[in-house]
């Protein structure tokens, strides 16, 4: 078996093959749907290991696991776990919960490494195994790794399910047939990590990885360092916005993740998406982007559209070169570049049950479309297929904040919104020199004593503010009940 330092979960190397730097040490972030589900599986566990009556050991199970929850996490927990009973009754099997894994090895420059996939519970009837993941996510289905190790490792007195709670369902979970590729693939994602743990990769995953306010890509402004005991929350551009409007709003989306209403599954790709991603195919390290028959090239990547679309998402593209055309060594570099800035301030925590004092961070992260330099000068651009909006101005300093650290730049930057329609385009450029920056991170630290101010477990502390807003809002049924 592979020493503890050598063996990582299957979750743990599919962050690896995101962003080396995301396999790090534990933190506080606020993960709101893992605690939930931790406490599920307690009052699951409490509930088969009782033998009172039903009535009785679900209330038990209740009142050990659910109760320091406010009203509305405690529904959610109730509902799931009824969900659970409903589709996995109590039996008379030997039940175990304890350590439910499958490993599988493999040599590394001499050393052994391990890859496990785990279960929450083992349900064993005279030499009959039955293994349950259990799920709380819109998707269940295990990842290709999980299958892989399972097709490799399955006894024949075993049978593997997940509980998934959100579909009402137990599910069988399917072996594969090419395991050995899976399991060789994977393995090479650790040998590669091995070679360097510290290389950084940011993405869209880093809205996911619990190490942004040490890895550097989001730098400290207020503090030098960070430990453990500093309850963490990270909101993103979006929900930055948001809280302008409505604490609420944002804190029920970053700290205490509660199901959104309007949760779509599949939605197609809009005009504006794509204008989007075939205009940064253009302009990243495109010496010649304002030469018109560089221009014409954009009509050969929208080949597949329909006219219609193709024709509108040229003329936009030219409205939008024509207005980058005014920067002189102009050179874009990145698209897709992800910004962010965490600040440190006082506020309040939970432990065993009380209110404490506790000191919180707050990272802010955006994913600005286009980055590059004028010269020396770091520039950030926007594109936008909406007018102006006053939210703009806060994203602007977001992003030149973050862009001051990570792009190693203090005396300017420009950030650019580019508003393109089909018939023009409007730019609204800010520059931020170091006044500018100071001002912007008063107004960041401020800012961050908001979710400082939230009471985990507590979704009912963040302040709401009733407006216009609230007709497009996530929440608003679930909001309004609960006011
Ligand atoms: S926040 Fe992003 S860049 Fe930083 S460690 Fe996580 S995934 Fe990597
Ligand atoms: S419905 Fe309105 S008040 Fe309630 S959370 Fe949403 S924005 Fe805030």
């Amino acid at each position: 078996m592979a020493d503890k330092d050598n063996r990582y979960s299957t979750s743990a190397v599919k962050k690896m093959s995101q962003c080396h730097v995301s396999v790090g040490k534990k933190t506080s972030l606020a993960k709101p749907k893992f605690d939930r589900w931790r406490d599920l599986n307690s009052a699951i566990i409490d509930w088969i290991n009782n033998d009172a009556i039903e009535e009785t050991s679900v209330k038990v199970a209740e009142r050990n696991n659910f109760q320091s929850y406010d009203p509305i996490q405690k529904k959610i927990l109730s509902d799931l776990f009824s969900r659970f009973r409903t589709i996995y009754p109590k039996r008379q099997y030997t039940f175990n919960h304890q350590y439910i894994s499958k490993e599988i090895e493999k040599e590394i420059n001499g050393e052994i490494y391990g890859i496990t996939t785990h279960f929450a519970y083992e349900f064993e009837d005279e030499g009959h195994y039955e293994l349950v993941r259990l799920k709380t996510a819109h998707d269940p289905s295990p990842d290709l790794i999980d299958l892989a190790i399972l097709t490799k490792l399955k006894e024949d007195n075993e049978e593997f399910y997940t509980a998934a709670l959100e579909l009402d369902d137990l599910m069988d979970i399917d072996l594969i047939d090419n395991p050995d590729e899976v399991i060789d693939e994977y393995f090479e994602i650790i040998k590669s990590y091995v070679y360097d743990r510290q290389k950084r990769t940011p993405g869209s995953h880093c809205d996911f990885c619990d190490q942004a306010s040490r890895c550097g890509q989001f730098p400290l402004i207020n503090e030098n360092k960070i430990n453990r005991n500093v309850r963490e929350v990270k909101v993103s551009k979006t929900n930055l916005v948001k809280l302008d409007k409505c604490e609420r709003r944002t804190a029920w989306n970053v700290q205490y993740g509660l199901p959104r209403e309007d949760y779509i599954e599949f939605e197609s790709e809009s005009t504006a998406t794509k204008f989007h991603k075939y205009s940064q195919q253009m302009l990243v390290d495109n010496e010649n982007y304002y030469e018109d028959e560089n221009i014409e090239d954009f009509k050969k990547l929208t080949v597949n559209e329909d006219g219609i679309t193709q024709e509108e998402l040229f003329n936009k593209y030219k409205y939008l070169v024509a207005k980058l055309t005014d920067y002189e060594n102009l050179v874009i570099k990145e698209a897709e570049y992800i910004l962010g800035c965490t600040f440190i301030v006082e506020g309040k925590g939970e432990r065993k049950g009380e209110v404490v004092d506790q000191k919180v961070a707050t990272i802010f992260n955006g994913k600005s479309d286009l980055a590059g330099r004028v010269g020396d000068t770091p520039i950030i651009i926007e594109l936008k297929t909406r007018p102006e909006m006053n939210e703009d101005a806060i994203e602007a300093e977001l992003y030149a904040l973050g862009a001051s650290s990570i792009m190693k730049q203090e005396d300017e930057i420009i950030v650019l919104h580019i508003y393109v329609s089909e018939h023009n385009a409007e730019v609204k450029e800010r520059r931020f020199g170091p006044s500018e920056i100071e001002s912007a991170k008063a107004k960041f630290e401020s800012i961050a004593n908001k979710p400082a101010s939230w009471i985990p477990y507590d979704a009912l502390s963040p302040k709401y503010t009733v407006g216009d807003w609230c007709q497009t809002c996530e929440f608003k049924n679930t909001c309004s009940e609960y006011r």
